[in-house]
C-alpha cells in the first residue's frame, strides 16, 4: 500500500508511473454483471438481505462448486460476505482464542498473519523456497501441527508465487491435518493457465473455503464473496455476520448471481490475455536478471529473485519507484521467506508492462551492473 500511496503522490507531480504492484484485475466488471445489478438497484433491491445471502446466489454458488469439481454442496453450507476478507476475519473470530496456532506457507498473502494476530494467535510459518517452485510440502505441514493448531491455511493459486497446488499435495496436505480444519482461500481459481483447478472440497469435508468475486470476475470494489463451511459451523458464523456486518449489499448479490449463471467467455478471453501478458512478463524479467527458476501457474503474480540488485526489497522496490517510475511490491511484504523477491503483478495492460520492462532494464542494468 505504501509503494502505492507513493506512486499516486508521484502522479499528482506528473510523474509517469508503470503499475506493476496491482493486485486488482485491470479489466472491467463484465457488462451482463453491471446490468443486473443495477436492474436490481432500480427495482428496490435496495433493503437487507438474509444474513446467510440470498438463496439465490447461495444456490448458484453451491451449482458453481457442484459442477466445476463434481461435489454434493449443499446452499445451507454457503455463507455470502461482503468479499473474501471479511469472510477471513469471521472465520478466525469464530476459530481462534489467544495463543491458538494457524499453520500457513511463508512466503504469504500480506494480510493472513494480521487476521491471526489480531485474534491473538500465533501464525506457524512452513518456508517453502524458489528452489522447490515454493512449493508446500505436507510433510512439513504436518510438522508443524501442535495440540494448539485450530487450523492449516493454503492458497492455490498463490498469492504471491502463482503457484497452483495440484491434486496429491491437496490429497496429502488434508491427510496430514487429520482433525484440524483447513481453510482453503481459492480466490485466484479459474486464473490458471497449466493443468487443472482443484478445490480442497475435492479431498475432504474438514474445511472452509473461501472464495469470491473480486478476480475472476473483475469485481474488486464491488466487495463480494462468500464461505463454503462444514454444515455445523454456519450457525454459529452466522450469528457473527448478524452482529457484525447484518449482510452482504443486495444489489451487489444479483451481480454475484450474473456473474455465476451468465456466460463465460469474458473468462476465456481474461485468462488467455493474462497467459499471453505472464509468459511476455517472466521472458523479459529473466532477460534483465531477475531469477525465476519456474514460471507461475496461476493467479496474475511473479514473485522473482532480486538477489542480483539487492538483498532488501523494500530499498530496491522504493529505488526502483523514484528512479525508474515502475512500482512494484517489496517481497518482505509477504514474509521473510521473500526477502530479495520482488512481486510483479501483470494485472496491466501488455504495453504497460512493456514499458514497464524496458524501464526496469535501463535503470537496473544503469546501476547495478557495470
Ligand atoms: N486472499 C488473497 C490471497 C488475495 O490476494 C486477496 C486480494 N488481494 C484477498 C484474499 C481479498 O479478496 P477480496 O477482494 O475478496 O476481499
Amino acid at each position: 500500500m505504501e509503494v502505492l500511496e507513493r506512486a499516486q503522490e508521484l502522479e499528482r507531480s506528473n510523474k509517469d508511473i508503470i503499475h506493476l504492484e496491482v493486485g486488482e484485475p485491470d479489466f472491467p466488471t463484465p457488462r451482463h454483471i453491471c446490468e443486473a445489478a443495477s436492474k436490481a438497484l432500480l427495482s428496490g433491491e435496495t433493503k437487507y438481505t438474509h444474513s446467510l445471502g440470498l438463496l439465490q446466489l447461495r444456490e448458484a454458488v453451491a451449482d458453481y462448486y457442484n459442477e466445476k469439481f463434481g461435489l454434493d454442496v449443499t446452499p445451507d453450507r454457503v455463507i455470502i460476505t461482503s468479499g473474501t476478507s471479511p469472510a477471513l476475519l469471521l472465520l478466525f473470530l469464530g476459530l481462534l482464542e489467544p495463543g491458538d496456532e494457524v499453520v500457513m506457507s511463508n512466503p504469504y498473502f500480506a494480510c493472513y498473519p494480521n487476521f491471526v494476530e489480531i485474534m491473538g494467535g500465533k501464525p506457524v510459518y512452513v518456508y517453502t523456497s524458489e528452489a522447490d517452485d515454493f512449493r508446500l510440502y505436507p510433510d512439513a505441514v504436518a510438522r508443524a501441527i501442535t495440540p494448539r493448531t485450530k487450523a492449516v491455511l493454503i492458497n492455490s493459486p498463490s498469492n504471491p508465487t502463482g503457484r497452483v497446488m495440484g491434486p496429491r499435495d491437496l490429497k496429502s496436505i488434508s491427510e496430514v491435518s487429520g482433525e484440524v480444519p483447513i481453510i482453503s482461500d481459492e480466490i485466484y481459481q479459474g486464473l490458471i493457465y497449466e493443468g487443472k483447478d482443484h478445490s480442497i472440497l475435492e479431498y475432504t469435508d474438514n474445511a472452509f473455503v473461501l472464495n469470491g468475486f473480486s478476480k475472476l470476475f473483475a469485481m474488486t470494489g464491488w466487495r463480494l464473496g462468500y464461505l463454503i463451511a462444514p454444515k455445523e459451523c454456519v450457525r454459529p458464523l452466522q450469528k457473527m455476520q448478524q452482529n457484525f456486518f447484518i449482510c452482504a449489499n443486495n444489489f451487489v448479490q444479483h451481480g454475484g448471481v450474473a456473474a455465476l449463471q451468465g456466460p463465460k467467455e469474458h473468462i476465456k478471453e481474461m485468462v488467455a490475455e493474462y497467459d499471453r501478458r505472464r509468459k511476455f512478463m517472466v521472458k523479459g524479467l529473466r532477460d534483465i536478471g531477475f531469477g525465476i527458476k519456474s514460471e507461475p501457474e496461476g493467479a496474475y503474480y511473479v514473485l522473482a529473485n532480486a538477489g542480483k540488485f539487492s538483498g532488501n526489497s523494500l530499498e530496491l522496490s522504493r529505488e526502483i519507484l523514484e528512479g525508474a517510475g515502475v512500482a512494484v511490491t517489496p517481497g518482505i511484504d509477504f514474509g521473510d521467506g521473500a526477502e530479495g523477491y520482488l512481486r510483479f503483478s501483470y494485472s496491466n495492460d501488455i504495453d504497460s508492462i512493456r514499458e514497464g520492462l524496458v524501464r526496469l532494464e535501463k535503470y537496473l542494468h544503469g546501476t547495478y551492473i557495470d
